[in-house]
């Protein structure tokens, strides 16, 4: 917004973003030791194939345990952790902990454990060198393969240049499937979608919202595009944050198979969620 316009445009220095400065940095510094001190933990959301009510995936969700401030949430911590550069030990620690549990999962539950479990990966992880390897020396570690693997990423990562570009046609080279999550939000042209392996569109929860509770038209058509979109593109298409039974019905008509949302389940431990894989076949109760 300060670039609007043309001219220089000032922004005023409230004492209130004084003050955020002040809790970014402390939390910065407090982030640093969260790993060592196993205040980190991850959460699962389930992904359900809404046409069958069947469990389809996993997305996991970064929680931190803060010994005084209690649960810190991922809206407030993971920006800190991207302008420090954190991110990319924390999101190292993500990725493996998701796969070592996907592991788990599999040997407890077999066949009715989830095929590939969904982690978000930030621009700054993309950009380290040694990402690809790293990611494969982990699948490798839990005798996992890169289908079982789906990295979440914003459309913003696409458009970050090349070597980004070539660190995720190396993964989708490899077997990895790519998600671009949030997706309408951002503002990467449709063109992107060519240049890029990109193999799941998932729908943000803000047009999911103008679903049925409005009605508002300029969401619902969003929404509605985004699922012709990925048919004709041969992708699949994950719609985020549903929370009514109004908008899951409303989606399924629009043609989305798989869903995500509180209505459904919300974020689980990891025993509740491998108690879901444990009921296969899984008829979702809602
Ligand atoms: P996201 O990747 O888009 O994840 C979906 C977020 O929506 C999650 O919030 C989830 O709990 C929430 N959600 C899902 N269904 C519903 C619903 O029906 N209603 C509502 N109100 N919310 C719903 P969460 O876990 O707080 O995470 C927020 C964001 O933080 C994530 O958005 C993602 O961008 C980021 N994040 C979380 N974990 C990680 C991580 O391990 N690494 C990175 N880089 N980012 C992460
Ligand atoms: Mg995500
Ligand atoms: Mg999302
Ligand atoms: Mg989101």
């Amino acid at each position: 917004a300060a670039k609007e316009g043309g001219k220089a445009a000032w922004v005023r220095f409230e004492p209130r973003m004084r003050q955020e400065v002040v809790n970014h940095a402390r939390l910065g510094s407090e982030l640093h030791n969260a790993i060592i001190r196993n205040e980190l933990f991850l959460m699962y959301q389930p992904v359900f194939d809404i046409v069958t009510g069947r469990l389809h995936g996993a997305e996991a969700l970064v929680r931190w345990k803060h010994p005084v401030r209690g649960f810190v949430s991922p809206g407030d911590f993971i920006p800190v952790a991207e302008r420090s550069g954190l991110i990319v030990p924390l999101g190292a620690w993500v990725m493996r902990e998701a796969l070592r549990q996907l592991s788990v999962w599999k040997a407890e539950h077999g066949a009715g454990a989830i095929k590939a479990i969904n982690v978000n990966v930030a621009v700054r992880q993309l950009r380290e060198p040694g990402f690809v390897d790293e990611v494969a020396s982990v699948l490798a570690e839990f005798g996992l393969l890169p289908s079982n693997l789906v990295v979440e990423i914003t459309e913003s990562s696409v458009a970050d240049g090349r070597q980004v570009r070539e660190t995720l046609q190396a993964l989708h080279e490899m077997g990895v499937r790519l998600a671009l999550d949030d997706f309408g939000t951002g503002q990467s042209s449709l063109s992107l979608l060519r240049a890029f392996p990109v193999d799941v569109l998932k729908l943000d929860k803000s047009f999911v919202d103008g679903i049925a509770d409005g009605e508002d038209r300029g969401r619902l058509a969003v929404a509605a595009a985004v699922a012709q979109l990925a048919e004709y593109l041969g992708l699949s298409a994950v719609a985020e944050g549903i929370e009514s039974e109004a908008q899951l019905d409303r989606l399924r008509d629009m043609g989305y198979r798989l869903g995500q949302g509180f209505f459904m389940a919300k974020p689980l431990p990891a025993d509740e969620a491998g108690m879901l894989m444990a009921a296969d076949p899984v008829v979702a109760k809602y």
